[in-house]
Formats: C-alpha cells, structure tokens, sequence
C-alpha cells in the first residue's frame, strides 16, 4: 500500500467510489470522469504503480476476467466493449496504480488518440 495513492485509498475505503465488484486481490469501481456509458477501472488491491512493474500473472489476467465479468453484468458482454490499461506518458497514464478500463455501452473508434 502507498500512502498518498489516490486508488490505495479507495481500496482502503477512505474516499468513495462506487464499487462494482470487491474480489479477494482486485476491487473495480465506476470511472470518476466516464468516457462511455460504461466506465469501470478493475484494480489489484496490492499497489502496483503500473504495467511495467507487474510481475504476477495470476493477477495480471484476473483484471481482465473480472472486466469479462463486469460486462456480462452490465449487458455489454454480446453488443462489445474494450479494455485498455494506460502505461506511463504516451499513454496518458494519470494514477499510477495499475488499472484497467472496461468501456462500452457504445461504438467505439478505432484506432484510439
Ligand atoms: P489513466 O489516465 O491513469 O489511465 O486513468 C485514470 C482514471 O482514473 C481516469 O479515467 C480518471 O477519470 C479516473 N479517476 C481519477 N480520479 C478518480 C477518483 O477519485 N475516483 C474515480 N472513481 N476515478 C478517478
Ligand atoms: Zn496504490
């Protein structure tokens, strides 16, 4: 756990989000700022500033099955959706506590900006 990371603190519940699914090693929470009708991050509850520095493969692909199942919840699993993990500065990477975006609920362009 970091101290003054913005999405330790959500993991241990000192500032609000709205969860949508609290696993045993991952946590994921609507978007603050949504992109899409559907906006979720999926985040590791240990603190891992970013994909570069992941080492844990179990827990690399638990992010993206726990999207899988976000988006069967959410009735984007069939119509499609996208998931992106931002890393460092060409990226745009803003929080740097590894997290992946489930976005859906309507078309999306691509190739992204
Ligand atoms: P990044 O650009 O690092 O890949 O994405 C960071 C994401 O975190 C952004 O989409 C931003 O809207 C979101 N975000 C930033 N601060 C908060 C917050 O306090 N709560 C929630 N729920 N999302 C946040
Ligand atoms: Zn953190």
């Amino acid at each position: 756990m970091a101290d003054d990371c913005l999405f330790c603190k959500i993991v241990r519940r000192e500032i609000p989000a709205k969860l949508v699914y609290e696993g045993d090693d991952c946590i994921a929470f609507r978007d603050i700022d949504p992109k899409a009708p559907v906006h979720v991050l999926v985040i590791p509850r240990a603190h891992v500033p970013s994909l570069n520095e992941a080492s844990d493969p179990s827990l690399v692909g638990r992010l993206s099955l726990v999207a899988a199942e976000i988006a069967r919840q959410e009735g984007i699993a069939e119509t499609g959706y996208r998931t992106v993990v931002n890393t460092n500065r060409d990226a745009g990477q803003a929080v740097f506590h590894l997290h992946l975006h489930l976005l859906g609920g309507r078309s999306l362009a691509w190739p992204p900006g």
